[in-house]
C-alpha cells in the first residue's frame, strides 16, 4: 500500500526544539478526528526565522507555531495581527490565509479557558498576582483582566519591566511590587501564577510564603510535571495546577484557528501528559 501523503501542514518554529511537546498533542489530535494532516518541528536559528517565515508561503503551509526565542521577533514578519497579538506584543500561532499570514496569541486564551474550564475559577472581584514579567506574564496579564478580577499584582525582580504589563489590564486595575513583598502579596491573593523559570530546577520562586486552603495556585512550568511550589501550596491546602492544561488549551486554540474544527481536548491532554513522561523517562 502506499503511504498515505498529508494533505495539509503545520508545525513549529523555534530553538532548540528538543522538547517540544507541540507534535505529539496535534498529531494525536489529527489521528482522532481522521484528518489527513500532519504536525512538524522546525528547528530554526534567529537569523533564518525570515526566510523559514517566507518558506510556510511558498509551500502552502496551513500555519505554524511559534516559540522561544521567536515569539516577538515574527511579529514584524506578518501581515496581520490578532487584538491578543498586537496587545501582548507576541505571537505564537501564525495561521495562513489566501497568501496572508496572521499573527494570533493563543497563550492568552490558552490560560482563560484552562482557569474556567480546567481549574473551574470563578475570579469576579478576587485579586491575582502574576510572578514574572516576561512573555508568558503578558499573556497572563491580559487573560485574568478578561475574567473580571478585581486587583492584578505583577511581581517583577526588575520594576521597570513590569511596569509596560500595567497597560494591558484595564486602567487602574493593575500594579507592580518589588520582588522583596513577593511573598506577603502572595499570602494575600486568592490566585499566584508563576510566570517565571523558577522551578525548573528545583527553586521555590517564594520560599517564606505560607499558602492557605481557598487559595489557587498555577504554576506554568510543566516540565516537570510538579515544583516544588506546587508541593509546597498543595501541602497547605491551596488547589494547584501546572503548566499542561495552559498549554494544552494554547494548543486547541490554534488547532481552531487552522482547522476551523473543535479539537480533541481530551486527546490532547492524554498526548501531552504521555509525552511529558516518557521525556522525563528518557531523562532518569
Ligand atoms: P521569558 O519571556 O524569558 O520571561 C521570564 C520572566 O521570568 C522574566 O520576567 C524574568 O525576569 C523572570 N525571571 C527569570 N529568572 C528569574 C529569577 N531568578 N528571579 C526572578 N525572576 C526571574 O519567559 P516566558 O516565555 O515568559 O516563560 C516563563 C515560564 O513560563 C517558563 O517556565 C515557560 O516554560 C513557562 N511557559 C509555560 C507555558 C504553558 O503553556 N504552560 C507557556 C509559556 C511559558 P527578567 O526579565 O528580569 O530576566
Amino acid at each position: 500500500m502506499r503511504p498515505r501523503v498529508p494533505a495539509h501542514f503545520v508545525g513549529v518554529l523555534g530553538w532548540p526544539l528538543g522538547h517540544t511537546l507541540s507534535p505529539a498533542i496535534h498529531n494525536a489530535a489529527f489521528r482522532q478526528l481522521g484528518m489527513n494532516w500532519i504536525y512538524l518541528a522546525w528547528p530554526v536559528r534567529s537569523e533564518a526565522l525570515g526566510e523559514a517565515v517566507r518558506g510556510l508561503r511558498a509551500l502552502g503551509a496551513m500555519g505554524a507555531n511559534v516559540t522561544m526565542p521567536h515569539k516577538e521577533a515574527v511579529v514584524d514578519l506578518l501581515d496581520q495581527l490578532s487584538g491578543d497579538a498586537q496587545a501582548v506584543g507576541a505571537v505564537n500561532t501564525i495561521q495562513q490565509l489566501g497568501s496572508r499570514l496572521i499573527g494570533h496569541n493563543t497563550d492568552v486564551d490558552g490560560f482563560r479557558e484552562f482557569l474556567v474550564a480546567d481549574a473551574g475559577v470563578d475570579l469576579a472581584e478576587r485579586g491575582a498576582l502574576v510572578l514574572g514579567a516576561g512573555g508568558a506574564a503578558r499573556a497572563i496579564v491580559r487573560a485574568v483582566d478578561g475574567l473580571g478580577v478585581r486587583e492584578i499584582v505583577i511581581a517583577a525582580r526588575r520594576p521597570d519591566k513590569g511596569e509596560p504589563l500595567v497597560e494591558l489590564a484595564t486602567p487602574g486595575r493593575a500594579l507592580v511590587c518589588s520582588w522583596e513583598e513577593v511573598g506577603k502579596r502572595a499570602e494575600a491573593a486568592d490566585l499566584v501564577v508563576n510566570a517565571t523559570p523558577l522551578g525548573m530546577r528545583g527553586e521555590d520562586p517564594l520560599p517564606a510564603t505560607r499558602f492557605k486552603a481557598g487559595q489557587v495556585v498555577v504554576d506554568l512550568i510543566y516540565e516537570p510535571p510538579s515544583t516544588v511550589l506546587i508541593e509546597r501550596a498543595r501541602a497547605a491546602g491551596a488547589d494547584v495546577w501546572g503548566g499542561l492544561g495552559m498549554l494544552v488549551h494554547q494548543a486547541a486554540a490554534s488547532f481552531r484557528i487552522w482547522t476551523g474544527r473543535e479539537p480533541p481536548i481530551e486527546t490532547m491532554s492524554a498526548a501531552a501528559v504521555h509525552a511529558v513522561s516518557g521525556e522525563a523517562h528518557r531523562r532518569s
